[in-house]
């Protein structure tokens, strides 16, 4: 008798001629994140569905942790995989009701090979028999909390399982490329960096912070941010850290007051599009939602978006507040977006921010900006710190409490 765990896979299995590539970024991801915790299991490909074969002892609930963060996995099975002899088939039955400890089951048997089981009737009915003497459980057929699935493909093979839970669908980092977030401490741009990764994007994330704003509270919440992020990358992303306070400066000192963060905001992109290169990232990604603030106008979105030549994604464009939040809540990041540690300067945001900017007037006040590249130089050889992710808990460092 051998335990597995079965995943399956999702729109993957839609990519047609493709399909091996994607296929390969998962397996590779699923192998590289089960390697880093030091487990033991044989894995096999069949079908779109995904075997890790475990001896016996190895702890299930550590792989369903982190199959679940894996994204391209629909759902998530366990299961025996036994002989068709009926102590063994029972075994595994008990082995999965006391894992999952439900109290309404449903059962579906299929015979394949009709050797020991003349019809998937006959098997249902034997594992019923067998369920109802063993076990406190009531048939329902409708309100189950607990479908076991019996399919006896020939004496040596017969498949026990049960639908765990559900993995997150998309497609796996990597399969589309590479992204830099700019990351705050808000709610709204970790979840706009998630949802590029579920399409398939590997991310790193670059946050601007002046002396005032680079508390140790604000830089510990934007560490968890990014590490908590990365949880569902790939391979794992880097975060910039840039103290911004001499750009900041000379856009105080160039710019009317109420178009300072329309500038800022092209300021921010102009300095990550240049990282992005550093780092081969293709996109960048930002967590505006249309309306929602001043410079997030439609107005204000193409003045800032006008700076930029690499193409930045806005997944949360057309999602509301609450849609944000719930999202938020889903991927354990709203909780650490509401610790306290603010990225925005109170002495540079204006009282009343332009609503609807003119390009023409933004560009003007850029061309009285003369020594943006200096300053942009200086801030990226000595005020940028640069964050490997993913290394903390090793490290003994920040999540290591
Ligand atoms: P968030 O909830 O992500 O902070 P927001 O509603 O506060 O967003 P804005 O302040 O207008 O919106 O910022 C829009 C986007 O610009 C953010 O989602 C983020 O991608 C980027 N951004 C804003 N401030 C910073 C910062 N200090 N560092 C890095 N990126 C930033
Ligand atoms: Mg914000």
């Amino acid at each position: 008798m051998k335990k597995y765990i079965m995943c399956t896979i999702s729109e993957i299995s839609l990519k047609g001629k493709n399909i091996r590539r994607f296929k390969k970024i998962l397996l590779d991801t699923i192998t590289n994140k089960l390697k880093n915790n030091n487990l033991n299991y044989q894995m096999h490909e069949n079908n779109s569905r995904i075997f890790l074969y475990l001896n016996e002892e190895e702890n299930i609930n550590i792989y369903i942790e982190i199959l679940k963060k894996i994204i391209g996995i629909s759902w998530i099975y366990i299961g025996y995989r036994t002989s068709d002899d009926e102590e063994e088939i029972e075994e595994a039955i008990s082995k999965l009701i006391s894992f999952k400890n439900p109290q309404k089951y449903r059962i579906n048997a299929k015979v394949y090979q009709k050797k020991k089981w003349t019809s998937s009737r006959a098997l249902m009915e034997d594992v019923a028999r067998y369920i109802n003497h063993h076990h406190h459980l009531k048939v329902d057929l409708t309100n189950f909390d607990f479908e076991l699935s019996v399919k006896v493909f020939s004496t040596q093979e017969v498949l026990i399982f049960t639908k765990y839970t559900n993995g997150i669908n998309g497609l796996t980092p990597l399969s589309s490329g590479n992204g830099l977030v700019l990351l705050s401490g808000g709610i709204d741009s970790p979840v706009a960096s998630f949802l590029m990764q579920a399409r398939g994007m590997n991310n790193d994330f670059i946050t601007f912070l002046t002396p005032f704003t680079k508390t140790e509270e604000t830089v510990s919440k934007i560490k968890k941010l990014a590490e908590k992020l990365n949880e569902y990358n790939a391979i794992n992303g880097k975060l910039f850290i840039v103290d911004f306070s001499l750009i900041q400066e000379i856009i105080k000192k160039n710019a009317f007051e109420n178009y300072r963060i329309v500038l800022l905001r092209r300021a921010f992109i102009r300095f990550s599009e240049f990282i992005a290169k550093e780092i081969n990232a293709s996109a960048l990604i930002t967590g505006e939602s249309l309306g929602q603030v001043a410079s997030q106008t439609l107005e204000a979105q193409s003045v800032i978006n006008e700076v930029s030549k690499l193409i930045v994604f806005k997944p949360l464009i057309g999602l509301n507040k609450i849609e944000i939040i719930k999202k938020a809540t889903n991927i354990e990041t709203l909780e650490i977006s509401n610790l306290p540690g603010d990225d925005m300067c109170s002495n540079f945001t204006p009282q009343s921010p332009v609503i609807k900017p003119k390009l023409d007037k933004v560009l003007l006040q850029e061309s009285w900006i003369n020594d943006y590249d200096e300053k942009a130089k200086i801030t990226w050889e000595t005020m940028t710190q640069v964050i490997e992710l993913g290394n903390l808990k090793k490290d003994g460092g920040e999540n290591a409490e």
